[in-house]
């Protein structure tokens, strides 16, 4: 058939790391290491089926990190990594895909553009591996001092996937048994097929070290940047309407007048959010004219907004609201409309802040027309996002 399979190799008893958990099924990011490069392949476009050479001590912690993968059952490896691939190389025979791509287990960031490289490349190759150029200067070592220096020139360091026509790997892995060689491609060489180096990429490492396992969480978890917006609205008041302020009702003799429940302070807060996130405002997600947010009560807005901010995987540091108006007295409500929009964006009520003022009389607010409200936001975002 013409199909690509992949192995993914994770059978080895890692010992160079702390712990006692294989280091394949450390926690990255909340999930098994091999859980991201099991999702790496089995979510490329290039590849069709894929399965796990693992260790058969491990069959319940393989069971939690591909829980819900479109995997093959796994199979079990051998004392070696070359016997571990031949196991999952014939497990393979009864499908005989054209093309298989065999790769570690510890490589979590093989990206989909490399893994494509590599399957590609196999349409004018008998093998192909991702790998690097050696930039390094080399050394020979004799007793813990410099013996020589090797020429660089033409080395390059191998990296996983390695792709290969799956008749001709499978006849070379059988006939290399018991050889014990450290990749594929050293197998494909014995048995003299032609072998293409693919660029490969820096971010491809095998998690070996405890330095590795540092640089994979790093990279799992973006730098966070602060971005801070700022709201302005006011609306004036109207006799016989209710006031709303931070989603609170507040007892007075007039309320404010407005499209939605005209709730001044939350859609300050809005602003403030969709500034932070160069988003626009909020008469461009919710236009005045759209007859749906008629007498709507403003928490829809800021819901919204706090939600754009959780689909670039950002957070509200903390908000700060300024509520301006000679009338009502807003001190006694203040704890109740911090509480309420701590409430609605399940935020901690220490990152929330309502204060009011007056403007001494002065201006709209101090001959009592209307309340004014300002707003900043401060979002973590991640970068480049
Ligand atoms: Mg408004």
């Amino acid at each position: 058939m013409n199909e690509t399979c992949a192995i993914i190799v994770a059978a080895g008893r890692g010992t160079r790391l702390p712990g006692d958990l294989p280091k394949q099924y450390l926690r990255l990011d909340g999930q098994a290491l091999l859980r991201h490069s099991l999702a790496r392949l089995t979510k490329n476009p290039s590849i069709d089926k894929a399965r796990a050479v693992i260790h058969p001590d491990d069959l319940e912690l393989y069971g939690e990190a591909a829980e819900g993968l479109d995997l093959l059952p796994p199979v079990f490896g051998g004392a070696t990594r070359q016997e571990s691939v031949l196991r999952g190389l014939e497990s393979l025979s009864d499908l005989s895909p054209s093309k298989v791509l065999i790769h570690d287990g510890a490589r979590p960031f093989a990206s989909e553009a490399l893994i494509a490289r590599v399957a590609g490349a196999l349409d004018a190759h008998e093998g192909a591996i991702a790998a690097l150029p050696v930039t390094d200067t080399l050394k020979r070592e004799d007793n813990h001092r410099v013996a020589g220096t090797v020429d660089r020139q033409g080395l390059w360091r191998a990296q996983t996937p390695q792709g290969f026509r799956f008749a001709s790997i499978l006849e070379a892995h059988r006939a290399a048994d018991g050889l014990n060689l450290t990749d594929d491609a050293a197998v494909a060489e014995a048995a003299g097929m032609e072998v293409a180096l693919v660029e490969g990429d820096e971010d491809n490492f095998k998690v070996t070290t405890p330095q590795d396992v540092l640089r994979a969480q790093r990279l799992l978890s973006p730098n966070l940047e602060t971005r801070v917006g700022t709201g302005f609205d006011v609306h004036r008041f109207e006799a016989g309407a209710t006031l709303y302020l931070c989603g609170v009702r507040i007892p007075h003799d007039r309320g404010l007048s407005g499209h939605s429940d005209a709730d001044v302070g939350l859609h300050a807060l809005t602003d403030a959010i969709l500034g932070a996130l160069g988003a626009g405002d909020i008469g461009e997600h919710f236009p005045p004219s759209d007859p749906r947010w008629r007498g709507a009560e403003s928490a829809i807005f800021m819901r919204h907004a706090a939600g754009l901010v959780a689909e670039r995987r950002g957070r509200i540091v903390n908000l700060d609201l300024t509520l301006i108006c000679e009338r009502p007295k807003l001190s006694p409500h203040r704890l109740a409309m911090r509480q309420s929009i701590a409430e609605i964006l399940a935020l901690p009520l220490e990152r929330v802040s309502v204060k009011a003022t007056t403007t001494e009389r002065l201006g709209f607010t101090g001959r009592n027309e209307g309340i004014a409200a300002q707003a900043t936001a401060t979002l973590a975002l991640p970068e480049g996002g």
